[in-house]
This record gives C-alpha cells, sequence and structure tokens, in this order.
C-alpha cells in the first residue's frame, strides 16, 4: 500500500465514474479519471432516473439542471399487445411518498451535466486509456484507492479482482433502443410498457414529444447476424402493435439505434482488494427491467463518498461500503431477473408487474439507505 492518502484514480468515465470524480474531488481528493474512449459515452438511449437516483443528484447540486432539461412523468401504464390497459402507477404518487421527483432524460444530455460540472470543478478526463491489469497493478502503487467503474461487459478491475473470470451472464433477450421525436402530445406524459407473450416495447416520455424506447424479445444470442436484420425483424414484429409504438418506429433518430444482447452478473462475494474495489455496473449490473442500473450506481457514489469521510483505515471504509449496498443492489438484481423472466421466459398469459407493486413498495424500496446523517 502507498502512503499517498489523498490520491484517487478511477477507471471509467460513464455515470458512476465521473459521479464519483465529482464528489470526491469536492471532499479535497486528488481525482485521476481515465476513460478508454475518446470522449464522454452516451450509449443507451435514456434512462429513468428515480427519486433515489434524483436525492443523489440533489446532494451533488445537480439535481435542478437534471429537472430543467429532462421529463416529469406521471404514470407508468401497462398495456397489452392490443392496447389495453392492464395495470397503472401512480408515480406522482412515489414522488411524493419519497420526497423527490422521477425523471426521464437522454443518457447524452445526463452525460453532459455530469462531465460539465466536473469540467467545473477543473478535473479533467483522461480520454484514449484503456487501462489493462497490468495498469490496474502501477495504479495501486501509486494511488490511496482505484476504483474500477468500467462497466458491466469486460471490467478490466473486476478481472484484477476475480481472476477466476467472473462472466457476465446472458439472460435470452434482446433489446433493440432508439430516439424518436413524435409530434406533440400524440404520446401523453406516461411511461408506456407494451406487453406480449415473450416480447415487450416500452416507451418513455421527456417532453415535447422527445422520448427514447425500447423493443425486447427472447432470442439466442448471434453476434454474426448483422445489425439491419435484427432492426427488420424488430419492425415485423411489432408492425401490428398499438399506435404509439408505430409511432416511435416511423420517427427514429438512425443514429440513436442500437442492439444489447442483455446480461447481467450473480451479486459478487466481495468488491475489493487491497486498494482496489469496483462499483457500479462493474460491481453488480441488473438487467434493465429493474430500471435502477444507473440509480444504483448513483446511490454506490454517494455511499462511498460518506464513508470516504470519515476518514478510517481504507480496508474498513471498503468493507462498511459492501456491507450497506450488497443487500440492495443484489435485490434490484433479483427484481430485474424476475421481472424478465415473467416477460420474456414463462409462457404463461403476461402478467401486470406495475399493478402488482404499491407506490408505498416503491418508494420504500427505493429510498432506503438514503437517509441524511
Ligand atoms: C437498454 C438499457 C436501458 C437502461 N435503462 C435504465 C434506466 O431507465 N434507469 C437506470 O437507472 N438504469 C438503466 N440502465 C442501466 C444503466 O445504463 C447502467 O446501470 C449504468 O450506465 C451503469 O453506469 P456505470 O458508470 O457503472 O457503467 P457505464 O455507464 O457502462 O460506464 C462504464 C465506462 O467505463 C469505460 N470503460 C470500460 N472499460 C474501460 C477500461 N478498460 N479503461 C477505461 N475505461 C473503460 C466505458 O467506456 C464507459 O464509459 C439501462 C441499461 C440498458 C442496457
Amino acid at each position: 500500500m502507498n502512503n499517498n492518502k489523498n490520491r484517487i484514480a478511477i477507471v471509467g468515465a460513464g455515470i458512476a465514474g465521473i459521479a464519483l470524480a465529482i464528489l470526491a474531488t469536492k471532499q479535497g481528493y486528488q481525482v485521476s479519471l481515465y476513460e478508454r474512449d475518446s470522449k464522454v459515452s452516451s450509449m443507451g438511449a435514456g434512462v429513468t432516473l428515480w427519486p433515489n437516483a434524483i436525492f443523489v443528484l440533489q446532494q451533488m447540486g445537480l439535481d435542478k439542471e437534471v429537472k430543467r432539461i429532462g421529463g416529469i412523468p406521471s404514470y407508468m401504464r401497462q398495456f397489452d399487445q392490443y392496447g389495453i390497459q392492464q395495470g397503472e402507477l401512480d408515480i406522482e404518487e412515489v414522488n411524493t411518498l419519497s420526497g423527490f421527483p422521477s425523471v426521464t432524460i437522454l443518457r447524452r444530455d445526463l452525460m453532459n451535466i455530469l462531465a460539465r460540472a466536473l469540467n467545473d470543478l477543473g478535473v479533467e478526463i483522461h480520454f484514449n486509456c484503456s487501462m489493462t491489469a497490468e495498469d490496474i497493478g502501477k495504479l495501486k502503487q501509486e494511488f490511496h484507492l482505484v476504483v474500477g467503474a468500467d462497466g458491466r461487459m469486460n471490467s478490466v478491475v473486476r478481472q484484477t479482482l476475480y481472476p477466476e473470470k467472473v462472466q457476465p451472464c446472458y439472460q435470452g433477450f434482446i433489446n433493440i433502443i432508439g430516439i424518436s421525436q413524435l409530434e406533440e402530445d400524440v404520446i401523453d406524459n406516461a411511461i408506456h410498457d407494451f406487453r406480449g407473450l415473450g416480447e415487450r416495447f416500452g416507451i418513455v416520455p421527456i417532453k415535447a414529444g422527445l422520448c427514447f424506447w425500447a423493443g425486447g424479445w427472447s432470442t439466442h444470442i448471434d453476434k454474426e447476424r448483422p445489425l439491419s436484420a435484427w432492426y427488420d425483424e424488430m419492425h415485423q414484429r411489432f408492425m401490428n402493435w398499438p399506435d404509439p409504438v408505430q409511432n416511435v418506429l416511423k420517427f427514429y433518430e438512425k443514429s440513436s439505434l442500437n442492439r444489447i444482447f442483455v446480461h447481467d452478473l450473480d451479486p459478487l462475494p466481495y468488491w475489493h482488494q487491497d486498494n482496489v474495489l469496483i462499483i457500479g455496473d462493474a460491481a453488480h449490473p441488473p438487467l434493465p427491467t429493474s430500471g435502477q442500473g444507473a440509480c444504483q450506481a448513483l446511490e454506490d457514489v454517494w455511499h462511498l463518498a460518506l464513508n470516504l469521510e470519515k476518514k478510517d483505515e481504507l480496508d474498513n471504509v471498503l468493507t462498511d461500503f459492501y456491507q450497506q449496498r450488497i443487500v440492495k443492489t443484489s435485490a434490484a438484481q433479483t427484481a430485474g431477473r424476475q421481472l424478465a423472466q415473467r416477460i420474456f421466459t414463462d409462457s404463461s398469459e403476461p402478467q401486470s408487474s406495475v399493478a402488482g407493486i404499491s407506490a408505498k413498495q416503491l418508494s420504500e424500496f427505493w429510498m432506503q439507505g438514503l437517509e441524511l446523517k
């Protein structure tokens, strides 16, 4: 271990990496942030930031900007593939119970807000730095703490903690995601969740007709198949689905389309060794059906920053962090898997999950552990 108590290295300038860089810099740490890409990534169409994420963004002083740019949905409505409503969640009620709003936002907008805040603190991101296991070994010697915020699929930092190779697990379905600009008022201020047997199409409004969406269905992985074939299949599968689906498929930005074979990971028994730690998707990637990946990444950052403030022995800080976070992140992973299984694997009639969870239950789960000390 080294003596430089004030230096933190972060690998990966995604949501978790940049957010941690902001909070740690504000605490007086000297932060070095390394990103393999040449710019801040806007991969992924959009995210819904539930009240737990907005709580953290408020602590970072970024909630107002996020609300200004994003949308505030009032309801989440679930329909069958014929457009018949099956259930409804009153998001405003969840917000009131939680004390924070829920915000929908394009990923590129969220990343810009985070990157600007970091830049305002005078911290530069080291781009084009694809870190290797050897690099992590060097960082370990130079820094007080090395944090892997390097994402779900190929986290190098996770590989250094688990040399026996922990592999993300394919969960049997694909998502095609995109962004569409619709004519105003075509879709009201509700998240729309259409479900068929083994198929799902979700549409998330932001504002003024701007929305992001994901079409999913169960399938085997085939990375050789051209993207255009997947996109054609999507059009065919959903061609007779209700009007909002037809609308987003008519008006999407071509460059926003992406195909994702959806993976997650079983909960891990530890997230750190010596002074190397993993957070966010590198540590506990949930399925998108949990709606909580980015939210949990932000919660990690808030808890870790609070623990670092205690100036305790680093091993105690990181052990406490794991113990504070493992139950909630595992619950989000489990919830994501259960919902995915109901939609994409079970051959029974599609079920209503929205109707099965009360606003109170959701708000209690999301706000758990987020008390101001
Ligand atoms: C279709 C879909 C929809 C989703 N919807 C939601 C939602 O509505 N709400 C929600 O909360 N979450 C959602 N999520 C999950 C959310 O996107 C992730 O949980 C979140 O991005 C995790 O943030 P992160 O910072 O941990 O990882 P990432 O955002 O993946 O960032 C990792 C960063 O590390 C960099 N990196 C990787 N390897 C290296 C290396 N070797 N060296 C340097 N840099 C490296 C990458 O380039 C990247 O910039 C969704 C995910 C998907 C796939």
